[in-house]
């Protein structure tokens, strides 16, 4: 349910709605809209009715049901785009988000050496693994606090604020130190404990579509985060498990036109792990930006060959740069500024 409050209700008639939301036993979001401000009351779906009983209170101007499981992440309870401010850079806005870095972070040459490159092609945000989710036991499994400490140097040299993963609720404390948005892996989506964790905290997260996670599901994960109350979500696609082969993944590029439609949270897509072949990074980051996304997130790798991790679709600085280049146009198509 959500309490749209009238223009020019006042803070004492907005905290009067927001205690009796408590009262009835649901938690009060505050959703900020352009005209006015609108309460989110999230909680137990049975009983909700009584929610409307607040239509009749100073300065509540209705009360509307949201139809959509995901209540909070809904275009229906925010019509307008959500922009988040990560350290200063604006992620579902005008600015096009572009986060690249290697897979894993390997040394701090790799990571500084990555991160000074990326940046001058244009890249906004850096990225790198310090706890990897591998298949394997047997496969590099990440630096970890040593891996965080390459990338509080890296973001110290080149002033990129820092994407990395966290996977499991004990480690949310040290990443957020490190980290400027915490990024909850593919396999992790629907790791409810960790969701509630990250939701705690005020930092961004980025969460990852899962290999068979449904945008519903997807959608019902961010609704997780947001309903402990951070409202920092961004979305990102990064291919689903089909039965091509040819692929790592398949990259649903049909995710973006839904999830505009649905949420006001930013999308954006991930063509490195939904390809896994690095020459198809290129065409399906044109295809991104076609299709509305609001970012790319992309693996860059200054020795692809050599990588401890996702070297084969990983793109060498050089690439990255051409790619950057291949984009403007496209961007400038899109209305959108890099
Ligand atoms: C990654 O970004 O390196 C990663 C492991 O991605 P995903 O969770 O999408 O597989
Ligand atoms: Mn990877």
């Amino acid at each position: 349910m959500i309490i749209v409050m009238k223009p020019e209700a006042t803070e004492e008639e907005i905290a009067a709605v927001e205690n009796k939301i408590r009262e009835f036993g649901y938690e009060p979001h505050e959703i900020v809209g352009v005209e006015c401000k609108v309460i989110g009351a999230v909680g137990d779906e049975r009983g909700k009715e009584r929610l409307h009983t607040l239509d009749s209170w100073p300065g509540v101007d209705e009360t509307i049901a949201i139809l959509k499981p995901y209540k909070l992440a809904s275009r229906e309870a925010k019509p307008h785009d959500t922009v988040i401010d990560v350290d200063g850079v604006p992620v579902g806005g005008e600015l096009f988000t572009l986060i690249a870095g290697p897979c894993s972070v390997e040394s701090i040459e790799q990571m500084c050496g990555t991160a000074e490159k990326v940046k001058k092609s244009g890249a906004n945000m850096l990225r790198g693994g310090a706890y990897k989710p591998r298949t394997s036991p047997y496969s590099f499994q990440g630096m970890e606090e040593e891996g965080l400490k390459i990338l509080a140097e890296a973001k110290k040299t080149s002033g990129l604020p820092i994407v990395t993963e966290v996977m499991a609720p004990n480690e949310i404390e040290l990443v957020a130190k490190y980290a400027d948005v915490l990024q909850v892996g593919a396999r992790n989506v629907q790791n409810f404990s960790l969701l509630k964790e990250v939701g705690k905290m005020s930092k961004p997260v980025l969460l990852k579509r899962g290999l068979m996670t449904t945008i519903k599901e997807f959608l019902m994960s961010a609704e997780y985060i947001l309903s402990e109350g951070n409202k920092n979500v961004i979305l990102c696609e990064r291919g689903i498990r089909t039965f091509e082969t040819a692929t790592r993944n398949t990259l649903d590029i049909s995710c973006v036109p839904v999830l505009k439609k649905e949420t006001h949270l930013p999308i954006l897509i991930d063509p490195s792990h939904a390809t896994g072949h690095w020459d198809m990074v290129a065409s399906m980051a044109r295809a991104s930006v076609a299709a509305g996304a609001d970012g790319l997130m992309i693996e860059v790798h200054p020795d692809p060959a050599n990588a401890f991790s996702d070297g084969p679709q990983s793109l060498k600085p050089e690439k990255f740069a051409a790619l950057t280049e291949e984009l403007r146009p496209f961007l400038k198509l899109m209305k959108r500024t890099l």
